[in-house]
Formats: C-alpha cells, structure tokens, sequence
C-alpha cells in the first residue's frame, strides 16, 4: 500500500512540475488553474497524511512555510565575480581591441540585458534544486535556499539531459508592476512604500519567513551556467539548454552578434525601448560566446575578461521649478515635493520630483524659478541632481523650508537625526488622522475587510469618522448615499466592522496606535497585562520588567494612556464590544457554536479566503478536515466547486452549504 501511494505522490510531483514549468516558463498552460489547485491539494493531502515522503523540492512547498533565523554562509565553490563596465561606444571598441589581441580568429557576442536585481547562484544535483547563496562578497555568500524554492520561475526539479551536477547564476527581480502592488498595499497599512524594486528584492530574499517571500511575487531570470563540466561549446547553446531543462533565461530578450556593431545596435534598441519592459534594466552585458575563447582570456582580479557591462546613463533633463510643496505623511512626516514644467522622461511625463529633506534643498540651494537637472535614477520618483545657474535670475530668492504644519498650522519638529521634519500632532493633523485609522483597520490589525484607505479617506471627508471608534457608529442610512457605495458594498463594509468585534485583544491593542507598539510587543503586553485596564493603571519601571519592552516604549505607552482623548476612545471602543481583554478560554476561540462539526472548503471563496475561512472555524470550536469523507459534515462550497462537490454529493449525509450559509451557521 505505501509504496502505491509513494507512486502516486512522486507522480502528482512530476505532474505539477511540469505544469508549472508550462505555466510560468513556456507561458502556455496546458490544463486550468482549478485543475491545477486540485491536484495540488490531492498532493498536499497525501503529504499530510503520509510524511514520511517529504522532499524539500515538493511542488505543494513553494507556498513557503520554512523559517530561517540565521543564513549560513556558505562559501561559493566557483567566484563570483563582478562585471567591468564600460559607459560608450568607445570604452567597447577597446574592449574588443583587447580582446582580439589574445584571440587570433572571429570572436562572436552574446548580448543580454542587464536586468536590475539581486544575483544568486543555484545548485543542482541529479537535477533537484539542492542549495541557492546570494553573491555576497563574491567569495561567500548567505544560504537562501528556502526563499528561492517559493519564487515561481525557478524549477524544482529539471528536465532532460542536465548534468549532474552544476551552478546556475541569475537575478531575482521585482517586476514594476508586482513593486507597485506592494508598495500600493503597504501605504494601505500606513506603511512607509519602498524606495526601488531592487533593493525591495534583494530585501526581500533575506525575510526570515519564506511565506512572506512568496507573497512579493519575486520573478527570476538565469543568465550563467557553470561547473566542472561544460554540456557545451558556447554561452548561447548553454542558455538554450538551460532553457530545455526548465530555466527561465535571459536568451528570450538576449540576441548573438557575430560582430561589434551588431552588439551596439542591440544596445542603441535598448537604451530607447527599455521603458517597455515589464521590469528594470540598468544596461547590457555582452559576453564572449565561445567557451575556447572565454577559457583563453580568463579572468583579472576582480571581473572576466571575456565580459563586459555597458550601463546606460541615467537619463537627465533639465525643466523649470514651479515650486516646491510639502506633503504631511500618515505618520506625521513631511516630504518637501517639487513642482515641475511636465517635461518628458524614461518614457513618461515627469511634473513633480522628490527632493527627500530640508539638508537636499540646501545642498543644491535651490532658489525660486530655477531651471534645474532632473534624472531618473534606480528610484521610481525621479530627483533633483542640480541647478543650471546660468539661467538664474539674479532676483530670485532661495527656498526656504516651512516652519509649521501644511495640514494643521502646528510648528513642525525634526527628527532624532535631524534630517526630517514631522508634525507633531498626531491626534488631530488631518493626514495622521486618517492614517491612524488605516493602520487600525489594516490586515494585521483589526484587518477589517472592504475597508480600504480610500474608503477611510472618504469617511473622513464626509465627517463620518475620525477615530477607530466612530467606525462602530456607522449606520447604513450614512453610507448608503455616498458616491462610489451600493447596497452590498455597505453591508460588506458593516459585516466587516462588525466581525472586528471578535478580534482578539492583542490585534486591538496593536490597532490603537500606541507609538512603537508593534505586533510582537503588542503580544507580550497582553501576556502580561491580560485587559486594558491593567495597561492603564501599570508604571514605566513595571512595563520595563516585560521581555523586550524598553524606556522608549514605556514611555510612549504611559504618555498614551495619560490622553483624555485616547482614554475617551478606549470606553467608547469597550462599549462597541471590541476586546479589551485576553480571552481566556482555549487559544483564540470565540464561541462553540461548531464544537465537533468538521468543514471544509472547495472552489473559489468569494467572501473570506480559505485561511479566514479555517480560521473562523477553528475560533468557534470546529475542525477542519482535508478530504471528502464519511467523516466530514460540512463542505462549504465557493464558485467552481468540482469533483469534492459530486463526492459529497455521492455521500449524501453531507451537509452542503454556500459561503453565506456558512456565516450564518456561525452567527447561529
Ligand atoms: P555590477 O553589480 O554593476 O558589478 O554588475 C554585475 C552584476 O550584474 C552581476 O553580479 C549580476 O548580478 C548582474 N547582472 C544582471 N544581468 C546580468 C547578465 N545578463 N549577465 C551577467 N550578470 C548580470
Ligand atoms: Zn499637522
């Protein structure tokens, strides 16, 4: 019996493999993505049941689940060296020059992108996925092994004729479409947005949680084969191999030139296209195709000669400064803004450009009117780089940075480092108003469904609300004539806010807002002080006592409860029914409502994902169960519900319920 079942797993593992190596390698898939979510649940149920089949390169792991607290270095077996770069045509032509000097017959290029990223080397044996190092030093890097396995272009298991063993280098990269999803979604929890793709990806690999890894949605490209054996003659027939064994290689956007001028035609094209990528290049490598030729010129100390970067300049251009505005963030902090003649650059239309801090300002002393240098570097909001004094007006008066509050009037205070200025009203400042209320209903706080920062924003505007607790006020009657809301969007709205109710303290506690109370404080605190009232009532030299609760957090927690407003809020918030207190009974439950009922969920769930889904079960005393069984009581069934549904349906003594069926079982 086990051994059909090993069978069927390592079956289900080739089938997925494959599919996945249609789906985001080929960009061609052969069966739907329900399909797909079934057998990969059949595998994730046979995993489950019979675990003494694990493999780390299992298909059903790429959802990420493993931690790493410390990353091993591991020293790279090959260098990893770097690029020398060359910025014109001529720094090339030298290059060639060399080149041909050590090599007395036609030498042939590979040109590639130089794609903007973070580079990683992968080890493979017998062809699984073994090891993965970032670059580090070039020497050794940090052992990453359990984030790449969840980045979808990379295989898993290989195809084909792969040797045994080898290295394989490329980029981990964000697309600027995924980059904008994240940042969009961070400002939703009053989080400050990342800087640029390539560093949020190259952050991103070091996260400790793989799950959270997979969650950026992280793309890869490979672009280097290496080992002690060459299955080739040349770059470019190893890129179309690696391609046959699974990879995703740079190959696709790369072209082989059997001269110099073919290569420079291929940088010319893209120096002006790149805009159209879906992704970040900052230039192009052009490599020496053949292995012989490669072998023969070797390597200086720090980079191959048979290599060379081309790096595109940082596009500049230089445009009238209407003015500068400063903007307030959710957190209090002021981002001084330029106004700009709309001029165009790297493809789009640029009419405001980020100028970071008063110290910025000073430094290019900046006056009223100025003509000045805009360029669009790594960061997605194009700088200030310089003043063209020349075209200066002598009457012209400097910059001068505001002393109070855009939003509120309040003098304006800096920081520690003194670099930023930030409004100090936090409980009235417009911005920090409404930003206060985002982080209380975002995802990892009271995470209150359907209610977005726009819909906060609106709220406030219309006067509805200006803290957590106006949210419990809510009536239909008030939402229902503004613009953009419909019959169902309040009521999801009004569920949503209703549902926070059950929210466990500590996610209220977080909510609230206390300066430097994060999540994982917000944990210990109720550890200790199991309700509200004995957080009130403790003393700094008490809460200091707690793990990982320092002077600065202590004081920000007792400042906070000396507020009349904030104390205010926190009645009005207990008489709502939020929690206040540690429940006591089993962790998170809610109710018993479902005490020994079994559930579980199939097809697309449209009013909570699975995870709330078995989440709420769970909080109200039932279990969830991963198969249609006798065993099983209710299937509570989404959109597309398949072959779960007619097994159940064959059992007959299951109870079918849709999603609404569902909640309404819950709240009896
Ligand atoms: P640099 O960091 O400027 O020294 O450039 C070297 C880096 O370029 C390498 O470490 C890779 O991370 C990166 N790179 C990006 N695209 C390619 C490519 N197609 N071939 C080789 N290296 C690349
Ligand atoms: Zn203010």
């Amino acid at each position: 019996m086990p051994h059909n079942i090993q069978q069927k797993i390592e079956s289900l593992r080739t089938e997925l493999h494959q599919h996945n190596y249609h789906y985001y390698i080929l960009d061609q898939p052969t069966i739907s993505d329900f399909e797909f979510d079934y057998k990969l649940k059949e595998l994730q149920d046979l995993e489950n049941q019979y675990p003494e089949f694990h493999d780390p390169n299992s298909p059903s792991l790429r959802v990420g689940g493993g931690i790493t607290k410390n990353f091993p270095t591991i020293q790279h077996q090959f260098r990893m060296y770097s690029l020398d770069n060359s910025y014109d045509f001529n720094d090339l032509e030298d290059w060639e020059k060399r080149i041909i000097k050590t090599i007395d017959e036609p030498v042939e290029f590979v040109a590639e992108l130089k794609y903007d990223g973070a580079s990683i080397s992968i080890l493979y044996e017998n062809g699984k996925l073994v090891q993965a190092v970032t670059r580090g030093d070039g020497f050794q890097g940090d052992e990453i092994t359990h984030n790449i396995r969840t980045i979808s272009d990379i295989p898993l298991q290989l195809n084909g004729d792969y040797p045994e063993r080898f290295f394989i280098r490329g980029e981990i990269y964000l697309t600027r479409k995924r980059f904008d999803k994240i940042n969009a979604s961070r400002v939703e929890e009053g989080l400050d947005p990342f800087m640029n793709p390539r560093n949020t990806a190259s952050g991103s690999l070091k996260m400790q949680d793989s799950r959270e890894v997979r969650k950026r949605g992280l793309s890869a490209v490979l672009y280097q084969y290496i080992g002690d054996y060459f299955p080739a003659e040349t770059h470019w027939e190893l890129l179309s191999k690696a391609k046959n064994w699974g990879f995703r290689v740079s190959e696709d956007q790369a072209r082989l030139c059997k001269t110099l001028e073919e290569v420079k035609n291929f940088i010319t094209h893209w120096e002006k296209e790149r805009h159209l990528l879906p992704f970040e290049i900052d230039g192009i490598v052009v490599k020496v195709n053949a292995l012989r030729h490669q072998r023969q010129l070797g390597y200086t100390a720090k980079s191959p000669r048979w290599a060379m970067a081309y790096k595109f300049k940082a596009e500049k251009v230089e445009t009238l400064l209407k003015g500068v505005s400063y903007q307030v963030g959710r957190t209090g902090a002021i981002t001084p803004v330029a106004n700009l003649q709309p001029i165009l650059l790297a493809g789009t239309t640029v009419k405001r450009a980020s100028l970071h801090n008063e110290d910025i300002i000073k430094k290019l002393d900046l006056h009223e009117n100025d003509w000045v240098y805009v360029e669009k570097g790594g960061e997605i909001i194009p700088k200030i780089v310089g003043v063209n004094r020349q075209k200066r007006t002598s009457e012209t008066n400097p910059i001068t940075y505001i002393q109070n509050c855009p939003e509120c009037g309040t003098p304006l205070l800096k920081t520690e480092d003194q670099a930023i200025h930030f409004c100090p009203n936090e409980l009235h400042c417009p911005p920090q108003v409404v930003g206060r209320m985002i982080h209380y209903v975002s995802r990892k706080a009271l995470n209150i469904d359907h209610l977005g920062g726009e819909t906060i924003e609106q709220l406030y505007r219309e006067k509805l609300i200006e803290n957590p607790a106006d949210l419990y006020t809510l009536t239909k009657e008030q939402l229902l004539p503004l613009e953009r809301m419909a019959e169902k969007s309040v009521q999801n709205i009004l569920e949503g806010i209703e549902k926070s109710k059950y929210s466990p303290f500590e996610k209220v506690l977080y909510g609230i807002g206390i300066k430097h109370v994060g999540e994982t404080v917000a944990k210990k605190l109720v550890k200790n002080f199991p309700n509200i009232e004995r957080l009130k009532s403790t003393s700094i030299e008490e809460l200091c006592q707690v793990e990982d609760i320092g002077i600065k957090i202590a004081v920000s927690i007792t400042e906070f409860f000396k507020n009349s407003e904030n104390l205010m809020m926190i009645e009005r918030l207990k008489s709502y029914g939020v929690q206040l207190e540690k429940q006591e009974n089993a962790q998170g439950s809610i109710s018993y409502v479902l005490d020994g009922k079994t559930f579980l969920f199939t097809g697309k769930l449209s009013l909570f994902t699975r995870e709330q889904a078995e989440e709420m079960v769970d909080q109200h005393g039932g279990k969830n169960i991963s198969a249609v069984s006798k065993n099983l009581n209710y299937l509570v069934v989404g959109e597309k519900a398949g072959s779960k549904l007619k097994k159940a349906q064959a059992i007959g003594s299951i109870i079918i319920l849709d999603e609404q069926q569902f909640l309404d079982l819950i709240n009896g």
